[in-house]
């Protein structure tokens, strides 16, 4: 079976043999040597002034950013599940929050961002996803922070990189907490966030908040290539060991480069199928597609042809079908999946199959021509 779910993604076959020796002791000077040279990989990853591993699901990278950065007002943006949970963790924490809301196939606008800052002068932190993963979307993250840096240089602005870092550069100029996760584009099981850190969030940092999550006993320690608590031993060893895989591979700019090749691809591939491309703005980290018959398709591509996609989440339940394009994909199992999508609308009598899904793919990405 493929997988092709936007997380997780499939761990490719060195990782996990990596991952498959003995249990290290986190206190030890292997493990740290371990440690040391996943931070240096990390760093020109993130590109950001210092960058934090925690043992926890992607969410926990998500509450240590808003209690660690946030003290009085967050700023969420909610143009879908991911982007509402930020929402979720400020009042969680009795933190004052505000909410710009759009439907799931629309990025917020610098504007409604500008006019929120203004009106509400308390806000000192804004949250957003670069790519959000309920409906595929990319926010103008890096515009939308620099409008409101111009509005408040000192506001905190956490980006949630989740299915983005690994997937598409990012310019970090404005950003103060750029999230990840292991089991999206970093290709890794579960159980991994990371934070990239600027200067000015490890200023407003100061002692930290929170016990677990306290973002300044993870820094203090990590500078010294050790955790606060137990490390993820294992998950960082396959971690290293993606990213030596990425570099061998040509390093992360040709990654990106491949990325966006086969995102555009796929898109034009399915769009050729007459097929409707759900967001307004689609990230390079998954292709999403709404259609009446979502859930007839999903089913046929895993029963019939060992493919394996997300659905939606809540309205969009049966609605949509996600397709990944996150991590190290090969040409011949994407040309397989767009080929079973092809085969399963002919299978709906939707459309005679003529090969025009694989055509397409391999004319925009071979650059054959007509
Ligand atoms: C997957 C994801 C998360 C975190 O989810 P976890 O289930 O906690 O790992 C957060 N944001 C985005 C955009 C995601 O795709």
């Amino acid at each position: 079976m493929l997988l092709f779910t936007p997380g997780p993604t499939p761990v490719p076959q060195n990782v996990r043999d990596a991952m498959s020796a003995e249990t290290m002791h986190h206190r030890t000077p292997e493990f740290e040597a371990i440690f040391e040279k996943t931070r240096a990989h990390l760093f020109k990853l993130f590109k950001t002034d210092e960058v934090i591993m925690v043992a926890s699901s992607g969410t926990g990278a998500m509450e240590a950013a808003v209690i660690n950065l946030c003290h009085n007002t967050l700023l969420n943006i909610n143009s879908g599940k991911f982007g509402e949970r930020f929402g979720k963790i400020a009042k969680a924490h009795g933190l004052g929050s505000i909410e710009i809301k759009n439907e799931w196939d629309t990025p917020a606008s610098v504007a409604e961002v500008e006019a929120e800052l203004k009106a509400n002068p308390q806000i000192d932190a804004i949250a957003i996803q670069v790519s959000e993963s309920a409906g595929g979307l990319r926010h103008s993250v890096e515009e939308i922070a620099a409008a409101a840096k111009a509005i408040n240089p000192e506001i905190m602005i956490i980006a949630d990189g989740i299915t983005a870092v690994g997937v598409e550069p990012i310019d970090v100029t404005n950003i103060d907490a750029l999230l990840a996760g292991s089991q999206k584009a970093l290709m890794l099981p579960p159980g991994l966030a990371l934070l990239g850190l600027s200067n000015a969030a490890i200023e407003k940092i100061g002692e930290g908040k929170g016990y677990y999550l306290n973002l300044a006993s993870e820094i203090k320690k990590q500078r010294q290539n050790t955790t606060a608590y137990t490390a993820a031993t294992t998950l960082t060893i396959g971690l290293l060991e993606v990213l030596e895989t990425i570099e061998s591979d040509g390093g992360i700019d040709a990654l990106y480069a491949k990325t966006a090749i086969r995102a555009n691809a796929t898109r034009g591939a399915l769009q050729a199928l007459g097929l409707h491309i759900y967001p307004k703005n689609p990230a390079n980290s998954m292709t999403t597609i709404m259609d009446e018959n979502a859930s007839e398709i999903r089913k046929l591509l895993k029963e019939e042809y060992d493919v394996n996609v997300a659905g939606g989440q809540d309205h969009l339940k049966g609605k949509i079908f996600r397709i990944n394009q996150m991590g190290l994909i090969s040409d011949y199992e994407m040309v397989w999946v767009l080929n079973a999508v092809e085969l399963a609308l002919d299978k709906l009598g939707r459309r005679k199959y003529d090969g025009s899904a694989n055509k397409i793919y391999n004319q925009i990405t071979f650059g054959i021509g007509e």
